[in-house]
């Protein structure tokens, strides 16, 4: 069968927005019973108001600070971000917390069976089936994004080998043991994975992986592409977050991500009004409304992320809404000497055209009244004297193309730039005022 759920995944575009509307007043109207948040912040809004998606509009945004306040208050630990009694809480989660304290969020058994259910989409879609033994080579801990894909992978029927206890050579010599044919990482481990095999003689394509669903991270198409080669697999690339679960995923067409509706009512706004619904092809942020869960209710939450908006129809029948691309978190976008700049298109261009540059970093800090932008690049240890020099003016030359902008290329000796595990940190802004 081509659709986990044929029924949802074909449904006409009108049908699944008057499904989503229907939806939206219900969980609107739950959360203002249930959350202080929105008992507080939405007393003037009337779900029955809420007839078309512009009428969405009227309601204000949920932004993860007055999150952050609401969950000081009582019950422990989840405050007033809670939609359920604190005593049907059955699983615990929290944000990673690298921009402040975490976010805690609460699971009742039913509201993780609905994200499962969302999880089963992505991975339906991402080719995962029976007949894939899919190694998890993580250590899931407190975060959620893992724990989803082990307990939908289980649904599917697939079969898991949780693989976090070992180092990564040892999860090498657990794939190859016990034949593993699918994996769940972040691109970053993926590429290190392919790296650690090749320093063991073994390559990377004959660990026998099938397909490779990706995470945690903006994955740019030449990353994914890269991961393809290097394993001889299919990779997918999905979208989501610890607040409003994974909620869109890619295809067998590989072209940008569907959407998984009516799980979830995605808006993508304007980046810099918050306001206007952008057209297809233009970037904007996600804003995310989970449909069907209770124990932790979200109206309108701002992910931060940047996306480009994508069609909404696709080879593969499916009728949801896609995004083309993610562009990565809008923190990360800045301004440098005027021009904006995503860290993810310097690493577009190294996977792509770079193969002789093993891990790099970007840095912008200002010197006098001007930014500057450098990166450091380090190559492949074979590679000669001549060919460092030629690299380094070839980078510097495809990267004002893509960027506009001048960078200071220093070339680093082998084995000097961090190496990541779990998600990469390559971009660091050194300006005190970041724009
Ligand atoms: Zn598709």
């Amino acid at each position: 069968m081509k659709y986990w759920n044929p029924y949802l995944e074909t449904l006409p575009r009108e049908s699944l927005i008057k499904i989503e509307l229907s939806y939206f007043r219900n969980i609107l109207s739950y959360a203002k019973t249930h959350s202080r948040l929105y008992q507080n912040k939405l007393k003037e809004i009337h779900p029955e108001d809420i007839k078309t998606l512009d009428d969405l509009k009227k309601i204000p945004l949920t932004e993860k600070e007055e999150m952050r306040h609401y969950q000081e208050m009582e019950p422990f630990p989840y405050g007033g971000l809670l939609g359920t009694d604190v005593e049907k809480v059955t699983t615990f989660r929290q944000t990673s917390g690298t921009t402040g304290k975490p976010i805690y969020v609460p699971e009742t058994y039913e509201s993780w069976q609905w994200r499962i259910e969302a999880w089963c989409h992505i991975l339906y879609m991402a080719g995962f089936r029976p007949r894939h033994r899919v190694f998890l080579p993580f250590v899931y801990n407190v975060y959620v994004a893992f724990w989803e894909g082990h307990y939908a992978a289980e649904k599917l029927g697939c079969e898991l080998i949780p693989g976090g206890g070992l180092d990564t050579k040892g999860r090498i010599h657990k794939i190859l043991e016990v034949k593993a044919n699918a994996m769940m990482n972040t691109p970053t481990y993926g590429l290190h994975i392919a790296e650690e095999a090749n320093s063991m003689g073994i390559d990377p394509s004959s660990l026998g992986i099938e397909r490779m669903l990706c995470a945690g991270e903006p994955m740019p198409e030449a990353t994914r592409r890269k991961l393809e080669e290097l394993f001889k697999c299919h990779v997918f690339d999905h979208i989501g977050g610890t607040e409003p679960c994974g909620w869109a995923g890619m295809c067998e067409v590989k072209e940008g991500m569907h959407i998984i509706e009516p799980f979830f009512l995605v808006e993508v706004l304007d980046r810099v009004n918050l306001q206007r619904e952008v057209k297809e092809g233009e970037m904007g942020v996600a804003v995310i409304t989970p449909l069907g869960r209770r124990s932790f209710p979200l109206i309108r939450f701002n992910t931060k992320d940047l996306v480009i908006k994508g069609e909404s129809v696709c080879p593969c029948g499916r009728t949801s809404q896609k995004i083309k691309e993610v562009i990565g978190r809008i923190d990360d976008l800045r301004k440098v000497r005027g021009v904006l700049f995503s860290p993810k298109t310097v690493e577009e261009v190294i996977r792509k055209d770079f193969p002789q540059i093993e891990e790099f970093e970007i840095i912008v800090e200002r010197r006098g009244l001007m930014d500057a932008i450098t990166l450091r690049a380090e190559p492949r240890p074979e590679l000669t004297v001549s060919s460092i020099e030629k690299t380094k003016n070839e980078l510097q030359d495809r990267l004002k193309i893509a960027t506009s902008l001048t960078f200071n290329v220093i070339m680093e000796p082998p084995g000097s730039l961090p190496r990541y595990m779990l998600k990469a940190k390559r971009f660091k802004d050194l300006r005190e005022e970041k724009p």
